[in-house]
């Protein structure tokens, strides 16, 4: 027996009651801020539970019944309901749950479908694309020739017609469809007509949409495209982590890029938990959440133009859209300071051709998937986009963001979370 036996089953605050606080403080922010940040959403406690498990302690390298290690034989079982589960919600020939992270799940598709140095053609960053679709200081901008699509200037949508010249002038082997900033509906299938008059691999990266996707909110990209990779802790209100989907003729070469070649094991705590986010999004009252999802940020963009906001592209089609603070002489960086000291959780956000540098921008994104998780339906939103209306109009004054913050705190207790943490 050493000293470190007994740390064995001892409670965090007594080994290490500093982050034991930290944590209850976090705790105590998301019960009485109100959570804006289009990429986030509250987990179900259940889904905790398989994170904190002992799962946490076992080596699982390779697939089901395919394992370099023993001790696999129940490890497998939760691997493959995870991997049906996946399939069966979003109708793919073949899952992968083993990506850590969105960003690795992308990874995973790209090394799949591309050879270094080949042109990959994605959204441009700063119009709503991810930094895994072709930062210069991301890998992909460091692996592979970008060319950038971008929206149209006036419509500030995806210009189509855009995005096929480029497809025509660079014949990229891979497409990608997919945004983390973008709040309508993106067409699929012109994505795939496009690569394939141009012998492109269509990779659709989901992760914003995914939930909307599960509740059957948002087209899929399943049918047209030949990857789609997701994270499972956006709108799918799962744990931190990543899956891919593919067509069969991909399905070998895929598992092989994720393991040995990307990843060594599965977090397997977090397959578990991926398993059991499926299992919910498969039921009909994820459905509900989805459609609410989509209908509370409908609202509340509305509802943020009837008090003079401009929302980009004139409104959402999804859980998310991007305000442009312009009007109120301010920027995206201190509108979402004020907002934050007003209990109200946001991130600055480039809208389309921002004049304002990354770090200060012209916008702010704003998305319902947590308030709805909460149980915040559309009168609530009403009285959130008044909040922000009166914060960002007097950015100057500090008691009205004091008002609005006891205003929110009062609203979010309206909407317990983790009542029983
Ligand atoms: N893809 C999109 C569209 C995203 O919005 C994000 C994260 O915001 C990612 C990928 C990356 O996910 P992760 O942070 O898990 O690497």
């Amino acid at each position: 027996m050493t000293q470190f036996n007994k740390h064995m089953d001892a409670p965090l605050r007594t080994i290490d009651p500093e982050i034991d606080g930290l944590i209850g403080k976090e705790l105590d922010r998301q019960r009485t801020h109100i959570e804006l940040i289009a990429s986030e959403s509250f987990v179900p406690r259940a889904l905790m539970e398989e994170m904190g498990s002992i799962l946490t302690n076992k080596y699982a390298e390779g697939y089901p019944h395919k394992k370099y290690y023993g001790g696999c034989e129940f490890v497998e079982q939760i691997e493959e309901i995870a991997i049906e589960r996946a399939k069966t919600l979003f109708g793919a020939d073949h899952a992968n749950v083993q990506p850590h992270s969105g960003s690795t799940a992308n990874q995973c598709a790209y090394f799949t479908a591309m050879n270094p140095g080949d042109t990959m053609l994605a959204m441009r960053l700063d119009q709503g694309g991810h930094l895994s679709h072709g930062h210069p200081l991301n890998f992909t901008g460091r692996m592979y020739r970008i060319v950038a699509y971008g929206v149209n200037r006036e419509t500030e949508r995806i210009d189509y017609d855009d995005v096929a010249n480029l497809a025509r002038e660079h014949r990229p082997k891979v497409i990608v469809a997919g945004a983390s900033a973008y709040p309508r509906k993106i067409d699929f299938a012109r994505f795939r007509a496009i690569a394939d008059e141009v012998g492109a691999i269509l990779v659709t990266d989901m992760a914003h949409i995914a939930g909307l996707v599960a509740g059957g909110a948002h087209d899929s990209p399943v049918p047209h495209s030949q990857f789609v990779t997701s994270t499972t802790h956006k709108t799918l209100c799962g744990p931190r982590g990543a899956f891919v989907l593919c067509t069969e003729e991909y399905a070998k070469d895929l598992d092989r890029t994720v393991f040995p070649g990307i990843q060594g094991g599965p977090i397997l705590q977090m397959v578990a938990a991926k398993a059991t986010c499926f299992k919910l999004a498969a039921e009909p009252a994820f459905k509900e959440y989805a459609r609410q999802v989509v209908r509370n940020a409908a609202t509340l963009s509305g509802a943020l133009q009837d008090r003079g906001f401009r929302i980009v592209s004139g409104g959402t089609d999804n859980h998310l859209m991007l305000l442009d603070v312009r009007p109120k002489s301010i920027t995206g960086k201190i509108a979402e300071k004020i907002l934050g000291e007003a209990g109200i959780t946001t991130n600055k956000n480039a809208i389309p051709f921002d004049p304002e540098k990354p770090m200060v921008t012209s916008g702010l994104r704003l998305g319902t998937a947590a308030v709805t998780a909460r149980g915040m339906g559309v009168d609530q939103m009403g009285e959130i986009a008044d909040a922000i209306d009166r914060v960002l109009s007097a950015p100057e004054d500090e008691t009205v963001r004091k008002n609005a913050r006891a205003k929110m705190a009062e609203l979010a207790s309206s909407f317990p979370l983790y009542a029983n943490l």
